[in-house]
């Protein structure tokens, strides 16, 4: 994106390998900087909005590699869609396993005027101006090997577990401020294929939540898919899903998911756990801690994965990015490193703080069912996600609320402006529970010999 700006950009990259064919990225392509590289992941229309603005050529090279290219509308009934509308056409998602889209959007980096992919280099610290006192400004980066790379601005965009508050602390530098809570979730997610080439059908939600576990069933690229179940980290007898015929026991015994799981499976069961919500903040009492460096995507803020926005955040992300150094002159850092930080305020933080809020929630429902006791917060925005979630095949137009949301093109709090929609929501929603097995059940299977 950067490029496609007229800037000169070096991307620093410690995995040594270069993208495969993404043909050949799900068996052969380690990259080990990414600890969820081989964990279940969808590309949400927000993902293939951007990259159809600004990443030529992405869409279209995902989907010559056999990425899935739909739009959760196409084949539904009348009756639910309301029939086609203008606007239907944002739904689009193309999307594809990690290693897979990963491996598309790398080789067009590489492939790219402008850019220049150094692999296998490790950035260990940073280069800063002993001219500027405070804030510390930071010029380049020095690698592990001791190499030195200057430029107008760094990009800091090392992901999840980067520690880039220490480098800036070592380099006399204000540690940036980090609000950090365990997001409570445990994944223990597969990967599937059908001998056919075809996607299981869905019925409801990608996402599926029953009183203590979620399910996710994400289609992906030539015929594969991923199957998720998400758990509260404190729900100790569910750790026995870490065996893959208990896992399989329990998804089977969830009638809306039990057939995304009768097919040849790629992999047993990967756990994640410990996936922290974390953001940073390079500002404080007003005033920028560094300037010269700019934090993008997770190295900026991270979330509990359940909903799937990563990916779409992080390009959102960018897309603010692009604009912010659009003719920049690089001759004003501190007003830069501001409006770095409004961009961010402005484009993308309301979703972290969206998907924080849900999270919150979610786990606090979860363990209140464990528990045995009901979850009734006072929360508007929370009755209104649940109503919408149970409202959703009655309505057109929820239907598409709870669409656009999903997908990362709209915020609830924006839907619910519309006040007469919150008011059907809350008419129409049904909230008997999706078929599943009781607790006791789903325990016996989780611990069944
Ligand atoms: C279990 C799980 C499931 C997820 N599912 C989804 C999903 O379905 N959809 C979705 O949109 N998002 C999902 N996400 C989130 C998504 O994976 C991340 O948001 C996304 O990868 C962030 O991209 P990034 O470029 O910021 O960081 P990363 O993808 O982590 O990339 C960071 C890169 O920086 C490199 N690096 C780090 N440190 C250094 C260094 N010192 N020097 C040089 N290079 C360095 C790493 O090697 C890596 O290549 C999921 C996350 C998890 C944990």
């Amino acid at each position: 994106m950067l490029a496609n700006d007229g800037h000169q950009v070096t991307v620093i990259e410690r995995d040594p390998a270069p993208p495969p064919l993404p043909g050949e990225a799900w068996d052969h392509w380690e990259c080990r900087g990414v600890s969820q590289f081989r964990m279940i992941h969808v590309l949400l229309a927000a993902s293939t909005e951007v990259a159809q603005r600004q990443i030529p050529g992405f869409v279209e090279a995902l989907t010559a590699a056999g990425g899935l290219d739909l739009n959760p509308l196409s084949g539904l009934p009348d009756a639910i869609t309301g029939g086609a509308r203008p606007g239907d056409e944002r739904l689009r998602m193309v999307t594809a396993r990690r290693p897979v889209f990963e491996s598309v959007m790398a080789a067009l980096a590489d492939a790219a005027d402008g850019v220049t992919v150094l692999r296998g280099v490790a950035v260990g610290g940073l280069l800063t101006d002993p001219a500027v006192a405070q804030p510390t400004h930071v010029v380049g980066v020095v690698t592990d090997g001791g190499q030195e790379f200057r430029a107008d601005v760094v990009v800091h965009c090392g992901g999840r577990r980067s520690a880039m508050p220490d480098p800036i602390a070592a380099a006399g530098g204000q540690r940036p401020a980090e609000q950090i809570e365990d997001s409570g979730f445990v994944y223990y997610a597969r990967h599937f294929r059908s001998a056919d080439g075809s996607i299981p059908m869905a019925f409801g939600s990608l996402l599926q939540h029953y009183p203590t576990i979620s399910t996710l069933t994400l289609p992906a690229d030539n015929g594969t898919w991923g199957v998720g179940i998400v758990t509260a980290g404190r729900d100790a007898p569910l750790r026995g899903l870490t065996d893959t015929d208990r896992w399989t026991a329990v998804v089977k015994a969830h009638p809306f998911v039990a057939h995304w799981v009768d097919a040849e499976p790629l992999t047993d069961v990967k756990v994640m756990a410990g996936s922290e919500d974390r953001r940073r903040s390079f500002i404080a009492g007003g005033k920028p801690v560094v300037t010269g460096l700019l934090p993008l995507a997770d190295a900026w803020a991270c979330t509990n994965p359940s909903l799937g926005r990563g990916v779409s955040i992080g390009l959102l992300h960018a897309s603010a990015l692009r604009s912010t150094l659009h003719g920049e002159t690089f001759d004003d850092h501190y007003g830069l490193a501001l409006r770095w930080h409004h961009a961010t305020e402005r484009d993308v933080e309301p979703y972290y703080d969206d998907t924080l809020a849900f999270d919150r929630h979610r786990l606090a429902e979860v363990h209140a069912a464990i528990d045995g006791r009901d979850y009734q917060p006072n929360d508007p925005v929370w009755t209104f996600t649940r109503n919408l979630a149970a409202s959703t095949a009655k309505d057109p137009d929820l239907f598409r609320a709870q669409i656009h949301v999903g997908m990362l093109l709209d915020r609830l709090p924006t839907v619910m402006q519309d006040t007469e929609l919150v008011a059907r929501a809350a008419q129409l929603a049904d909230h008997s529970p999706i078929p599943g097995p009781e607790r006791a059940e789903l325990l016996a299977l989780a611990a069944r010999s």
